[in-house]
C-alpha cells in the first residue's frame, strides 16, 4: 500500500515547472519552485513544522503546550496544522484589519483567534503585539515560535528547499530569486545554495516598492506577505548579490498572467518575483542561465482582491486595453451582457 502516516510527511519536496509563454521570451530557463504543493497551502509549513520540532527538542514546548503567534497568515495555518497532528493548542492574534475568512481558516483547524484593534500604536497595551506577549506570560506551557527571530526559521530553507533546487536542477541552477518577507526563504535557501556552489549561483531578492530592502522606508504598498518596514534577524543582510525593485501594478499583474499563462493560481508575492525573475533573464541574455523563482503560495486567497477587476481598478492597477478584465470583454457593444 502506498500511503503516509501524516500530511506532515508530505511537507517540502515540492515540483519545479518550467515557465514558458510567461517569461516573455527572454533567454534561458526559468523554472518556479511551487510552493502551494505543500498540505497547509504555503512555504510556511517547512518552517512551523522545523520551528515546532526545535522548541520540543530544546524542551521550549512540552506535550499539551500551547503555540502563541501574532500572525494570520500562511505562517498560521502552517502552526495550526502542525500543532493539531501534534496535540499543541494554537493561539492566534492579529489586527481587525484582517478579513473574517482567514480567521476562519484558522478556527477551521482547531485555533483559537484573538482580534485586537488596528489603529493603536505597537507599544499600546491592546495592540496585537502587547495582546501575543500577554498570552505568553499568562498562558502555562505557552510557547512563542516569533518567525521574525527564530533561526529555524531560515535552517528550514538551508535543510529543505535548498538541497531540492541543488538535486531538482542537478547543480545547473544559476540564480535563485525570491520575496523576501522574514528573509527565511532567501537567506536560508541562498546560503545552501552559495555554499554548495563555492559562490557561483547568484541570490536576487525581490521587493515591493517602498519596503526597506530595497531603501524604501516602508512606505505602504499592497503585495501581501513581502517587504518591511524594519530589519528582521531572519534576514541575512550580506545574501543577496541583488535586489530588484517590484511596483504593486507589476506585481499584480504578472500573478494575473500566471494563472493565464501557465495555469498557475498564485499570490501577489509569487506575482512579484516572477517579474523580478524575467527581468533577470532580460539583463543577463544568457541561453545558459537556469534560474529558480520561488512561488509561496497559491491564488485562492486573494480573489477578492488581486484577481477581482474591480479592486485591481480602484488603485488604477488595470492592464492596457488589449487586456480588459473579463466581465469587459464579455460585454455587448450596447454595454448589456450576454
Ligand atoms: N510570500 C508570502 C505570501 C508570504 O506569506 C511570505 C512570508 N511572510 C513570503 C512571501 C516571504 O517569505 P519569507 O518570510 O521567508 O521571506
Amino acid at each position: 500500500m502506498d500511503y503516509v502516516d501524516s500530511l506532515l510527511d508530505l511537507i517540502g519536496n515540492t515540483p519545479l515547472v518550467r515557465l514558458n509563454k510567461s517569461t516573455r521570451g527572454a533567454p534561458g530557463t526559468i523554472l518556479a519552485k511551487v510552493e502551494y504543493f505543500n498540505p497547509g497551502g504555503s512555504v510556511k509549513d517547512r518552517i512551523a513544522t522545523r520551528m515546532v520540532e526545535a522548541a520540543e527538542q530544546e524542551g521550549l514546548l512540552e506535550p499539551g503546550g500551547t503555540i502563541v503567534e501574532p500572525t494570520s497568515g500562511n505562517t498560521g495555518v502552517g502552526l495550526a496544522m502542525v500543532a493539531q497532528q501534534k496535540g499543541y493548542h494554537c493561539i492566534f492574534v492579529c489586527p481587525d484589519k484582517v478579513s473574517e475568512d482567514k480567521r476562519n481558516v484558522l478556527k477551521a483547524y482547531g485555533a483559537d483567534v484573538v482580534v485586537c484593534p488596528t489603529a493603536v500604536p505597537p507599544e499600546h497595551p491592546d495592540s496585537y503585539y502587547s495582546v501575543s506577549d500577554r498570552l505568553v506570560a499568562e498562558t502555562d506551557g505557552a510557547w512563542k515560535p516569533d518567525q521574525y527571530s527564530n533561526p529555524n526559521n531560515p535552517r528550514s530553507h538551508y535543510e529543505t528547499t535548498g538541497p531540492e533546487l541543488w538535486e531538482q536542477t542537478e547543480g545547473r541552477i544559476t540564480h535563485f530569486v525570491a520575496g523576501i518577507g522574514t528573509g527565511g526563504t532567501v537567506s536560508g535557501t541562498g546560503k545552501y545554495l552559495k555554499d554548495k556552489s563555492d559562490g557561483r549561483v547568484q541570490i536576487v531578492g525581490a521587493d515591493p516598492h517602498g519596503s526597506v530592502y530595497s531603501g524604501g522606508t516602508g512606505r505602504p504598498y499592497l503585495v501581501e506577505g513581502v517587504g518591511e518596514d524594519f530589519w528582521p534577524q531572519t534576514y541575512d543582510r550580506d545574501i543577496c548579490d541583488r535586489i530588484i525593485e517590484i511596483s504593486d501594478k507589476e506585481s499584480f499583474l504578472t500573478t494575473r498572467q500566471l494563472a493565464r499563462e501557465e495555469a498557475m493560481l498564485i499570490g501577489g508575492s509569487g506575482g512579484m518575483a516572477v517579474a523580478a525573475a524575467v527581468r533577470l533573464a532580460e539583463d543577463l541574455q544568457d541561453p545558459d542561465a537556469v534560474i529558480v523563482v520561488l512561488l509561496p503560495d497559491g491564488g485562492r486567497g486573494y480573489l477578492t482582491k488581486v484577481f477581482d477587476d474591480e479592486w485591481l481598478g480602484r488603485y488604477g492597477f488595470l492592464p492596457s486595453d488589449q487586456e480588459r478584465p473579463v466581465g469587459e470583454v464579455l460585454r455587448r457593444k450596447d454595454g448589456s451582457l450576454p
